[in-house]
């Protein structure tokens, strides 16, 4: 693909009719998301597995039905779904990627609906996977359809069954399948808009590691009066140096770790406070634009602590105690790298001496798109094409493996990163919902992209 910028290789007349089109095929689409919806393809173990079998085999066979080669790949984790189409001679690859396993439900008390039994109500499809991850699947069909017979580029869909569990046979899948997934570009349906009307493309994705330190000051556990005052015990120990790794406003106090910028977008104090629930006269911790510390700059969060409860404890200085950490990282940080500058923050901060060991339990990178170029040029202006708005640049502060998973194995494609979900979606909450009028959107959107990037001079 050339670098020519230019955003108007697509007349509106051909937008127009795509729209249409996608218009015309929504009630289909909207049957076959459903159909999808109602199987409770559950990826967690504790769940029947025959289900995430049959939600692979009903999006192979809705591939199958417009023309792809599909085949259902198992590298010892949850069966995958990849379908391949030749575009025209010359034209570019474009690989669309969703997963078809779903979160467990939870109660179903929680839900107005059965979390399995799809729903409309005020303009929304409420169910397990009916946003996240199955409409992502469903607008990758609407694009297909949308150019049935006559696509402007080769096509390959690469369907996920492990998203929701870690995407852990995801490197094995891409080493013995990767030749079939190389593509030009890749469209990662898997993410949110940033508003109902407002579309997004998301940039940026936290890193993470957690890992797990242990406080040693005594080789057995000793009677608090006898020896309590001269003697510490590990639970204080524990928790000063636990208090070590903020500042007094909050901020991360581990020297060496990198912080990005983030996108200069409106989200103010109260929204915060209304979507995270924090408390009236509880205060925010950290500086720097809010968006900045949930999207590009490091946090840590204790997260458990292995010490005797309150129930069980008795008059006894206790020799040792745990806690597991878990730190974001920014978008660009090596993963490692920040490990490294943890435990050695941890170690260095030993309080009275005590004993500090540091294990690493989990770790994934981030990612920062190279959010410039011909591909992305034309994803904005799909985007644009959709909402009659231009896309804003978010970032997203949780990690996708995959994402980093596919940068890496792939370092020459331009990746995307859309999503089918708005602020309300609830994705993995009770009353999961899919937004129906802008569905129809990122279904226009898909399908105009593939127009665009079809019409982008070959060179
Ligand atoms: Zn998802």
């Amino acid at each position: 693909m050339s670098d020519t910028p230019t955003t108007d290789i697509l007349s509106a007349d051909a937008v127009d009719a795509l729209r249409a089109r996608v218009h015309d095929l929504m009630p289909q689409v909207r049957v076959d998301l459903e159909a999808l919806a109602r199987i409770p393809s559950v990826s967690l173990d504790a769940f029947d597995q025959t289900q995430v079998e049959a939600s692979a085999e009903a999006t192979a066979a809705l591939l199958e039905a417009e023309g792809l080669t599909v085949e259902i790949v198992r590298e010892g984790g949850r069966p995958a779904v990849i379908a391949h189409i030749d575009g025209p001679e010359g034209a570019p690859t474009v690989m669309l990627y969703a997963h078809h396993d779903v979160q467990p439900p939870g109660d179903d008390a929680h839900w107005d609906s059965p979390p399995f039994e799809p729903t409309e109500r005020d303009g929304r499809l409420y169910g397990r996977g009916a946003a996240d991850d199955k409409a992502g699947i469903m607008a990758h069909l609407a694009a297909l359809r949308a150019h049935s017979g006559k696509l402007p580029v080769g096509v390959t869909v690469f369907v996920e069954g492990e998203e929701e569990i870690g995407s852990d046979s995801l490197p094995t899948i891409l080493e013995r399948h990767g030749e079939k997934l190389r593509a030009d570009a890749i469209v990662l349906a898997d993410s949110t808009n940033w508003a109902i009307g407002e579309p997004a493309l998301t940039t940026t994705l936290r890193g993470m590691i957690r890992v797990v330190v242990t406080v040693t000051t005594l080789d057995h556990g000793i009677h608090s009066g006898m020896f309590g005052g001269p003697v510490p015990d590990a639970i204080t120990a524990l928790v000063r140096l636990l208090a070590t790794m903020h500042d007094d406003t909050g901020n991360v106090a581990v020297a060496g770790l990198k912080e990005g910028v983030a996108a200069d977008l409106d989200y103010d104090e109260a929204r915060l406070r209304a979507e995270s629930g924090l408390l009236d006269g509880v205060d925010l911790i950290g500086s720097g634009s809010i968006l900045s510390r949930i999207w590009t700059k490091p946090s840590i969060t204790t997260i458990g602590i292995d010490a005797p409860t309150v129930a069980t404890s008795s008059n006894t200085l206790v020799p040792t105690a745990s806690a597991k950490i878990s730190m974001r990282l920014a978008p660009d940080e090596f993963d490692l790298d920040g490990f490294e500058a943890l435990k050695k923050h941890l170690l260095d901060h030993a309080p009275w001496g005590a004993r500090v060991e540091v294990h690493l339990d989990d770790r994934g990178n981030g990612f920062a798109a190279h959010a410039q170029g011909p591909v992305y040029d034309q994803a904005r202006a799909a985007f644009a094409d959709a909402w009659g708005v231009q896309p804003v640049d978010i970032g997203v502060g949780g990690s996708i493996p995959f994402v980093a998973a596919f940068a890496e194995k792939f370092p020459q494609a331009a990746i995307l990163v859309t999503g089918v979900e708005d602020p309300d979606a609830r994705a993995h909450g009770a009353n999961e919902s899919l937004h129906l009028g802008e569905f129809e959107k990122v279904c226009v959107a898909e399908a105009v992209l593939l127009a665009r990037l079809g019409a982008l001079p070959r060179g």
